[in-house]
């Protein structure tokens, strides 16, 4: 019988009414699940260990990203796979930053919500969570896990967990992966993307990575951004900036702005250039307006989400040498770019 960990960090799936504060608020999940007898009818042996203090995930820190890799990394040995109950504002950035921080993930670790809580009658929690249990039990013909990454499950897809975006905040299909195929799609019958899953990882004890760099920052372009604005926020103490850009990979090309990005680079400081666009990636050299980036040392971040640009920066910079912290940005270390 396969073995699934359910981690429980928050998010509405396990939230309640308060009725005097009039709003949801997370809860103890253990008595919803328990109270499921569904999951014993899955034939799937499930271990529970839940966050000491459950939360809404906009309150997600690295350091929660850092405590989930430490219970898998506990954990590893004795289950088949993961299913990580977690709120859905900010499960791509958590998913992301978990992609890292686990070298030689050999199993699957399956991130999941909803949009409805569990105790609701009509819910998405139910069904999330169901198919994910069975995701992360799943085994290929010659018994090794189907899924050997971290990935979310939501509605009815499975995505790469560092390739995902929150796209929606209404409606159940919550997820979408623009620059990269679904790992799986649930129906009558749950029907894998061989193609596009992560295979042939090399069989070494799980790494859990446990430190993160957190003194990093994004700034997204817009017309009219003044000179005042990136100079205060170039001037910070951070290592590290993702530059959202427009389309293609391209800024404005003001001197003071170029000047500006060439002082940072001269200062040690890296600047990862990713698209505001969800689906495409950026190519620096399609115009004037990306060409002058890549002069001013800026790199590409080809077609990387906001979300795994900057768990990737917080991992490369607290986890690699200085030296090799471009070459490390701009080439996939966990699938999340070409
Ligand atoms: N605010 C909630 C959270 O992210 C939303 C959700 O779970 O869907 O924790």
């Amino acid at each position: 019988m396969s073995k699934v960990l359910i981690i429980y960090t928050g998010g509405t799936f396990g939230m309640v009414y308060d009725h005097d504060k009039q709003h949801l608020v997370p809860a103890n999940l253990d008595n919803i699940m328990q109270s499921l007898p569904v999951l014993e009818q899955l034939g799937i042996a499930l271990g529970y260990h839940a966050f000491e203090k459950v939360i809404d995930s906009s309150n997600m820190k690295p350091h929660h990203w850092i405590e989930l890799a430490k219970i898998i990394d506990k954990n590893y040995l004795q289950y088949d796979g993961f299913v990580v109950l977690h709120g859905t504002d900010t499960m791509a950035y958590t998913a992301s930053g978990v992609s890292f921080l686990l070298e030689n993930l050999n199993k699957p670790v399956i991130f999941t919500g909803a949009q409805i809580p569990l105790g609701e009658v009509r819910n998405d929690a139910r069904e999330n969570l169901v198919t994910s249990i069975q995701i992360a039990a799943a085994k290929q013909n010659n018994g090794s896990p189907m899924v050997q990454e971290v990935a979310i499950f939501f509605d009815d897809v499975l995505l790469r967990g560092n390739r995902a975006q929150k796209v929606e905040s209404n409606q159940f299909d919550a997820f979408a992966s623009e620059n990269y195929p679904e790992l799986a799609h649930s129906g009558i019958e749950i029907t894998y993307n061989e193609s596009a899953l992560r295979r042939g990882i090399e069989v070494l004890p799980l790494i859990a990575h446990k430190k993160l760099e957190e003194q990093i920052g994004l700034i997204k372009l817009y017309p009219g951004i003044t000179k005042e604005y990136l100079e205060m926020v170039f001037s910070m103490s951070a290592k590290g900036f993702v530059l959202e850009t427009f389309g293609a990979g391209n800024a404005m090309t003001d001197e003071w702005f170029i000047k500006l990005l060439k002082k940072a680079n001269a200062n040690g400081k890296v600047v990862l250039s990713v698209s505001q666009c969800m689906g495409g990636i950026v190519m620096p050299d399609h115009y004037e307006t990306g060409k002058h980036l890549v002069q001013a040392g800026v790199i590409n971040g080809k077609d990387l989400t906001t979300e795994a640009a900057i768990a990737k920066m917080m991992f490369v910079l607290a986890n690699m040498e200085e030296s090799q912290w471009k070459e490390k940005l701009q080439h996939p270390l966990k699938g999340e770019m070409k």
